[in-house]
């Protein structure tokens, strides 16, 4: 049987963090999972007593997450993963976006996430093992309009993971960025920030999207329930990779993005090269 660990989820309030933790527990790994309230706290603990472990941790409170890991790492055990779950879609024109509203997409979605592996990594380092997960999403490979400052988000994580994971290999330590498609969550329910519409050039290309993702919200194609289950399976492998997409959509539109893009790739070639020597 393979061995428990201590996994360490942002964000096991709702969605895949949720579900991930409660599948995680179900097979006997322990979890210390971050939430906001200590309603959330309360409930997460209870779910399975002695092996769950509420934090209350908002990952935007950048000074507060190393005391929050060495605090862990004491009382519950070493950390073997830290999934860096939590973080929310912004979705917005970009030319109607506040500056503001990129920078709290970003320090959510990019920094938190930055700043929580900062803080594991000491650790790893030390014990020359860990694994560390970022779910991303098909919006860190591909783009649409109205999701600029999410996909800039999730386009980051993935290049930090992707660069991190070169740096701590040698050290023991695999980096995953898991990329999902759309999943059944609360992502584009209650989660998700939508900025006003204030220039009506953008109506004909962005309002059909918006109520698009309204009326889909809830009936995704991705079961948060199997994600969870193939999470699981990324955490046992002995060789990670160091992207995994999650979803029929995400590989349907992830390769049509990467064909598409060696395509432009090869037509500009001649362009591309001749401005060697
Ligand atoms: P969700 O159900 O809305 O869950 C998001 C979780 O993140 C909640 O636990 C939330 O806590 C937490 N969170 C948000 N901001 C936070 C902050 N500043 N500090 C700490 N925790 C925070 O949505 P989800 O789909 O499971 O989202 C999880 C991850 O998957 C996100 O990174 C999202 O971008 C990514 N993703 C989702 C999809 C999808 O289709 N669902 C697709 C690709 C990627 P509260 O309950 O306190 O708000």
């Amino acid at each position: 049987m393979a061995t428990k660990k201590v996994l360490f989820i942002t964000g096991v309030s709702s969605g895949f963090g949720r579900a991930l933790a409660k599948r995680a527990l179900s097979e006997g790994h322990r979890v210390v999972g971050t939430v906001r309230s200590l309603e959330a706290k309360e409930t997460f603990e209870l779910s399975h007593v002695g092996h769950a472990f509420g934090r209350i941790l908002d990952v935007t409170d950048f000074d507060a997450i190393p005391a929050v890991i060495a605090e862990v790492e004491a009382s519950v055990g070493p950390i073997d993963v830290l999934v860096n779950n939590a973080g929310y879609g912004h979705e917005g024109v970009m030319e109607e976006s506040p500056l503001d509203e990129m920078r709290r997409q970003f320090d959510v979605n990019v920094f938190g996430a930055v700043a929580m592996m900062k803080a594991v990594l000491p650790f790893m380092r030390e014990r020359r093992r860990g694994h560390l997960i970022n779910i991303t999403s098909m919006g860190g490979f591909i783009t649409m309009p109205g999701i600029a400052y999410y996909c800039g988000s999730k386009f980051a994580l993935e290049g930090i993971s992707e660069a991190l994971g070169k740096e701590v290999k040698p050290l023991g330590i695999a980096v995953t960025a898991v990329a999902p498609g759309s999943f059944r969550t609360d992502w584009a329910g209650r989660s998700m920030v939508r900025a006003p519409r204030s220039i009506a050039d953008y109506d004909a290309i962005f309002d059909p999207i918006r109520a698009g993702r309204e009326a889909k919200s809830g009936k995704q194609l991705g079961d948060p329930e199997k994600a969870a289950a193939a999470m699981l399976q990324l955490i046992e492998s002995a060789a990670p990779p160091a992207h995994l997409l999650l979803g029929g959509d995400a590989l349907a539109l992830v390769r049509d993005k990467l064909s598409a893009m060696s395509a432009e790739i090869s037509e500009w070639e001649k362009v591309s090269r001749s401005t060697d020597g």
